[in-house]
């Protein structure tokens, strides 16, 4: 990492960032990047990871926005997809109606996923951060009743971010507001079943994903598995379809 973003780091945040380029073999880059500016706002919206093959970019909106938390996530982030070998979601590269909007869905979900795991480890080491993923969550809560989603829609991210802020422990504020959306588009028993295939499935992120799609009837066929190898330079994608359910129909 630039030596004048890596000295700003807390000491575990920098061990961090050495223990990932040690496993590696390259720094990790940072690079100023106004889309993640939110517009007509001063507030930036946090910082972002992009990685492959070949890189691991953080990207921060300013030169002064590199908070210890935030990089502390976006490294678990980039441990998990170029360390650990835990895979992305992706529309399959040989999917034919692909949209850029269904690319942005399964890029959301698989994000969503990854915080289930992330999130938790993140709040060990900086407590102080469950508000701010209180109010992220809150947020994106009362986006489910506005924007143009249709009822199905509504009804599974109801599920899952309900299921997510209990796995989470998030306080009663985040609870009450995921509530409210589960009943509002009646994803009771839906999210039942979701919370029992999140707790069988959780410590494996292909049968997690797997488990996701068919408790929520998302569009399987379109859906690869992204395995980055950094030693090797390479990167192989497997249909999700080949992960055996584990969901009991
Ligand atoms: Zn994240």
């Amino acid at each position: 990492m630039q030596l004048d973003y890596f000295n700003r780091l807390d000491g575990v945040v920098r061990s961090l960032v050495e223990e990932i380029e040690a496993r590696i073999g390259f720094e990790i880059t940072v690079k100023l990047d106004s889309a993640s500016q939110l517009p007509k706002s001063s507030e930036p919206r946090g910082l972002r990871c992009e990685v492959d093959q070949y890189k691991a970019e953080i990207a921060s909106a300013s030169v002064d926005y590199f908070p210890d938390s935030s990089v502390f996530h976006e490294l678990l982030h980039i441990r998990r997809f170029l360390v650990d070998g835990i895979p992305k979601l992706t529309v399959c590269e040989d999917y034919e109606p692909w949209t850029p909007r269904l690319e942005s869905a399964i890029l959301h979900l698989d994000n969503s996923l990854e915080h289930l795991v992330i999130i938790p480890i993140e709040l060990r080491q900086f407590p102080d951060r469950r508000a701010y993923w209180e109010k992220r969550f809150e947020a994106q809560t009362r986006r489910l009743f506005t924007g143009e989603l249709s009822e199905t829609d509504r009804r599974w991210m109801a599920s899952l971010v309900s299921v997510s802020v209990e796995h989470l422990g998030l306080g009663r504020e985040a609870r009450e507001a995921a509530d409210i959306v589960v009943q509002r588009f009646g994803a009771k028993s839906l999210t039942r079943v979701y919370q029992e295939a999140l707790a069988a499935t959780i410590s494996s992120k292909e049968h997690l994903a797997r488990a996701t799609f068919d408790c929520f009837e998302l569009p399987l066929v379109a859906t690869c598995l992204e395995y980055i190898n950094t030693s090797y330079g390479s990167t192989q994608y497997v249909p999700l379809k080949e992960i055996l359910s584990s969901l009991r129909s």
